[in-house]
């Protein structure tokens, strides 16, 4: 089985707009390898033999969540692999019943970007919505360390989730991009025996050729999971690395692919 545990996709009518707007902020940095959409990224999926996306959409600000749930319901429950996670604001007044009722639809977990939602990762404001989150049984998603679409944010840095994992220790929390892309010394210094994992969109690639960042991963190899950010990667490119990668033994890549993540969430039932 494989679970790609960071994927994005948006409303069909803004699909479009959402992707050349954030290739453009990359300035070169940022190509895409869907269109976007859900029928985009179930075509991605099944070329690259992933069985589940867990889909992460971020109310970018407060009051955006209703928006976001209503538009998860409206697509039909019989669309196969497809795993959403919810999204809340930190400083949204009603995040309380927004994470209630996130909960009662049955997502698994909330995903947030405080670079995208504008507030430092490691605010109060933030902590508080966060610990309702686990309190809640739910699983917290971050973007983790240096986004290539927001080059001058520092409101993911490595040393601010520092702050958040000491704050939460043993919570269940996956930090996108192994903690922060770059920078392998920091997320060894800052992230590691805590308790969280991992996922590998995005710098998969960057961290196969990485001595320090292969260490991390071979310190921590119950807690990495697989993950691409499609549609910002190429699904079927990282099944390929890890599937035929030469320095991963078969269970390692079980790991990867499903084992670890299916600590965290459930494979919905059909
Ligand atoms: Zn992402």
């Amino acid at each position: 089985m494989i679970i790609d545990a960071h994927a994005h996709i948006y409303p069909d009518p803004v699909a479009e707009r959402a992707i050349s707007t954030i290739v453009q902020n990359g300035q070169g940095r940022v190509a895409h390898y869907t269109d976007g959409t859900l029928r985009g990224l179930a075509g991605s999926m099944q070329n690259a033999g992933i069985d589940y996306s867990v889909v992460l959409p971020v109310a970018t600000n407060p009051g955006q969540a209703a928006g976001i749930m209503q538009w998860i319901s409206s697509i039909p429950p019989e669309t196969p692999g497809i795993i959403f996670f919810g999204s809340v604001h930190a400083f949204d007044p009603d995040y309380k019943s927004i994470i209630k009722n996130i909960k009662s639809l049955g997502l698994q977990g909330i995903k947030f970007h405080p670079g995208y939602q504008n507030f430092p990762a490691d605010c109060t404001e933030a902590l508080r919505v966060y610990d309702e989150v686990l309190n809640t049984g739910l699983v917290l998603h971050f973007h983790s360390g240096f986004d290539p679409s927001l080059p001058d944010c520092d409101y993911t840095s490595v040393e601010r989730f520092g702050n958040v994992l000491k704050a939460l220790p043993g919570s269940k929390i996956i930090l996108a991009h192994a903690g922060g892309m770059y920078e392998w010394q920091k997320v060894m210094d800052h992230l590691v025996n805590k308790g969280c994992y991992f996922d590998l969109a995005f710098v998969l690639e960057m961290m196969q050729g990485d001595e320090t960042a292969r260490q991390l991963y071979r310190q921590n190899e119950d807690y990495f999971v697989f993950g691409t950010d499609s549609p910002w990667c190429d699904q079927n490119k990282y099944v390929n690395l890890i599937r035929n990668s030469p320095t991963l033994s078969q269970e390692q890549k079980e790991k990867i692919f499903f084992k670890n993540l299916l600590k965290l969430i459930k494979i919905p039932s059909a």
